[in-house]
């Protein structure tokens, strides 16, 4: 099963990614994820992108779907996909279409997190993940259950992203609205597109998700 988890920066994807992750088995590919470990690695492709996720907009087509592509290069064919993050724009999910026929993969499940534009800046501002394990938390939605020490794995370190500040928030959902948004419909076409409610807590949003995907 492959499927593309859309939404807002904020909008719970990667939470709920993680949550297929352990429930279903599934691989997430998240090109932020990629694209941070590849500023962080000071890679080639993070010199060029670091600047461009500094300011909350869109890294080139090119670079994220050459990383998708080497990405699902990497997994067993039988590997369940979740796209978290990708595509974000029309070129990217035509080359997405390119890159899963290449392989044998067919794309199950569009997935459309909706949420309130309001409450994506304090699910933003309030968003930190454990620096060890990559767990993610909130100040108030979703607190450790021993402050300051992450559930899974026991670190007490934790960090913040640089781009998760309130003025590049405005880009990013901008960014989203522009050019994210837009591709819906190449998916509702194909009658691949299912709407959940983002605003739910966590645990309802999984359970919408479960039941679209089925057992
Ligand atoms: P995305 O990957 O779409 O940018 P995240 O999954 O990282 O979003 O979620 C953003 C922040 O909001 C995180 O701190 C997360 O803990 C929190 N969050 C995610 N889903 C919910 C929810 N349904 N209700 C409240 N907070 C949530
Ligand atoms: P969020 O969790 O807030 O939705 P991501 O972690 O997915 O954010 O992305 C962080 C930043 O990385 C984006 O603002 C953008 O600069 C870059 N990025 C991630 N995925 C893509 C993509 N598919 N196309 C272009 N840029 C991307
Ligand atoms: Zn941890």
């Amino acid at each position: 099963m492959n499927i593309i988890l859309l939404g807002p920066p904020g909008a719970g994807k990667g939470t709920q990614a993680s949550k297929l992750v352990s429930d279903r088995g599934m691989v997430q590919l998240s090109t932020g994820d990629m694209l941070r470990a590849a500023v962080k690695a000071g890679s080639p492709v993070g010199l060029k992108a670091k600047a461009v996720m500094d300011a909350g907009e869109l890294v080139s087509d090119d670079i994220v779907s050459g990383i998708i592509g080497e990405a699902l290069d990497a997994l067993p064919i039988d590997t369940g996909v979740i796209f978290d993050g990708y595509p974000r724009t029309e070129a990217q999910a035509l080359s997405l279409d390119g890159l899963l026929a290449d392989r044998h993969r067919k794309l199950d499940h569009v997935i459309e997190l909706e949420v309130d534009e309001d409450a994506l800046v304090e699910r933003i501002t309030g968003r930190f993940t454990c620096a060890k394990c990559g767990a993610g938390y909130h100040d108030t939605f979703l607190t450790p259950k021993v402050d300051g020490v992450c559930d899974s794995c026991g670190s007490t370190e934790f960090k913040r992203r640089p781009d998760d500040n309130e003025e590049t928030v405005r880009t990013r959902m901008a960014e989203y609205r522009g050019k994210t948004a837009p591709i819906l419909p190449i998916y509702e076409a194909r009658g691949l597109v299912s709407r959940v409610d983002g605003m739910a807590s966590m645990e309802a949003v999984s359970a919408a998700i479960n039941a679209i995907l089925g057992t």
